[in-house]
């Protein structure tokens, strides 16, 4: 197979690095696959330590003497958006090209991850200009102010599950303050990552400032994660490979940002619009075919509508339609990979074992590629292993509930804390559960809402910082404090 693939819409699968494309220095490539057939799409070269060492000199040289940290920041904003122009004008074949990789279905692709992707980047384009610090009345004959500078070179190490849209969330903020980026896209899903740099590059973002290194955590995140000329992680995954990461960076002191799992309570009380709560119960654990690091996976349902309400959940998992990604009618298209699928698999049989009923689901879909079907399990108790562990596909545990405080309790009982929604009508409820929930989101009926204005991030062990929003800028930024004697 040709290194670029046979597809035509697959052309860069290279190192992209100080605005260059290049193989491996070993020469390695590795084969990404497509999830819907498990046949090869592309092979991509496979960087490792001594690529991420000339990925991480050319980001460096670029922040300490490049244009990009130095030009006026209105200018780095019109740049950036720029960059967005050059992702609308190809949002049909990112999205392709999405989908083969990964998975999802290409109307999802097309109609929610690159839009959300473009204004993510649009929104920090507009705060490129508008970072700034303060003056300070400090004692004494002095002027204080702060400014607000970036951290540096980022290294940004992203996960498989929304490749578009996370490579937004880091470059924005990023480009926006003035650092510079190595990113290692995941290693299931490289491709989109590369055609942004290429179009990155196409709207006038200097060589260097964005750096794509395709390669395994373990070799080319590591070496990242471990170099002295990285400035920042900000890394999204499991959190056990943030655990690496933290000690792995200790003896740089790196920055870090770290936006990890979930398990995240969805609370449906008898008082909600019944139906619209159906439909988030749905659409917050089956969206992305279940692989949202803050997925509605335990369903809290009252009591006393209980029976009647899961009828509906059900009713709708058995409607969703699984299959090609790139039929317009498909909802859900297959897991991202054989060890996914194998995982999902494997909780839904512990989930039998255990005794929780599945009420409908519950097998692979056909015998290619790596499709589940929608599966809801009730009669879940807490200390399942369904209940407690990220399964991150499509299975939903419903759970039954009476008494608010011991429901407050039980929600909050995991080590996870991404997000929680609460579906009710009653103002007060909503708002004290608000409160009490350890999240850091809550969804008041609704779900899955994200704007690129609104942080995002986890309580507890789903990780810390924030993405997104105003307090997204903050990981890529220093504070200086200058005080000058006046008299
Ligand atoms: P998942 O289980 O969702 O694949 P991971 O945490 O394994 O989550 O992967 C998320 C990202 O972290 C991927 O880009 C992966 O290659 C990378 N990664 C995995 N292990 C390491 C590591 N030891 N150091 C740095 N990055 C890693």
């Amino acid at each position: 197979m040709p290194e670029s693939g046979s597809d035509p819409l697959i052309r860069q699968t290279q190192l992209f690095i100080d605005g260059q494309w290049v193989p491996a220095q070993s020469g390695k490539t590795f084969d990404t696959i497509n999830p819907s057939n498990e046949e090869v799409i592309a092979r991509v070269a496979e960087g490792d330590a001594d690529d991420v060492e000339h990925a991480v000199l050319a980001a460096r040289r670029a922040f300490d003497e490049g244009p990009w940290a130095r030009m006026d920041a209105r200018d780095r904003g019109k740049i950036m958006h720029r960059f967005c122009d050059f992702i609308e004008a190809e949002i049909d074949e990112l999205a392709a090209i999405e989908s083969l990789d990964n998975g999802k279905p290409v109307k999802d692709a097309r109609s929610v991850d690159i839009p959300l992707a473009i204004e993510c980047i649009r929104y920090y384009a507009g705060w490129a200009d508008k970072i700034q610090g303060s003056t300070i009345p400090v004692r004494g004959d002095f002027l204080c102010y702060t400014r607000r500078e970036p951290v540096g070179v980022a290294g940004q190490i992203i996960p498989w599950n929304f490749p578009i849209l996370m490579a937004a969330w880091k470059w924005g903020p990023a480009l926006a303050t003035g650092c510079t980026v190595v990113m290692k896209p995941a290693e299931q899903t490289p491709l989109t990552c590369l055609r942004l740099a290429y179009l990155a590059q196409q709207a006038g973002i200097p060589d260097g400032v964005i750096n794509v290194v395709p390669g395994f955590g373990p070799t080319a995140g590591a070496a990242i994660v471990q170099h002295p000329g990285v400035d920042k992680i900000a890394f999204t995954g499991s959190g056990e490979t943030a655990q690496h990461i933290i000690r792995q960076s200790a003896g740089t002191m790196k920055r870090l940002t770290l936006e990890l799992g979930g398990k995240s309570p969805n609370i449906v009380f008898a008082d909600a619009d019944l139906e619209s709560a159906a439909e988030g119960a749905h659409i917050g654990i089956h969206l992305n075919q279940g692989q949202c690091c803050c997925a509605g996976s335990r369903l809290f349902v009252e009591d006393s509508i209980h029976d009647s309400f899961v009828e509906k959940v059900v009713d709708l998992s058995r409607k969703r339609r699984v299959g090609d990604p790139f039929d317009p009618t498909t909802d859900q298209g297959p897991q991202v990979d054989r060890d996914q699928f194998e995982k999902i698999m494997s909780y839904i049989d512990k989930g039998k074992k255990d005794g929780a009923v599945c009420a409908t689901g519950g097998q692979r879909v056909g015998d290619r590629g790596f499709f589940v079907e929608p599966t809801v399990f009730t009669e879940v108790r807490d200390e399942m292993a369904i209940a407690q562990d990220e399964i991150f596909g499509p299975v939903l545990s419903v759970l039954r509930f009476s008494d608010m405080e011991e429901l407050v309790r039980r929600a909050n009982a995991t080590t996870y804390g991404l997000a929680a929604a609460v579906w009710t009508r009653d103002v007060s409820k909503a708002h004290i559960l608000a409160k009490q929930l350890r999240a850091g989101t809550v969804w008041v009926n609704c779900y899955d809402v994200f704007d690129a204005a609104a942080p995002f991030g986890g309580f507890k062990q789903s990780g810390f910082g924030r993405e997104l929003g105003q307090r997204g800028l903050d990981a890529y930024l220093e504070d200086k404090t200058v005080t000058v004697r006046l008299g």
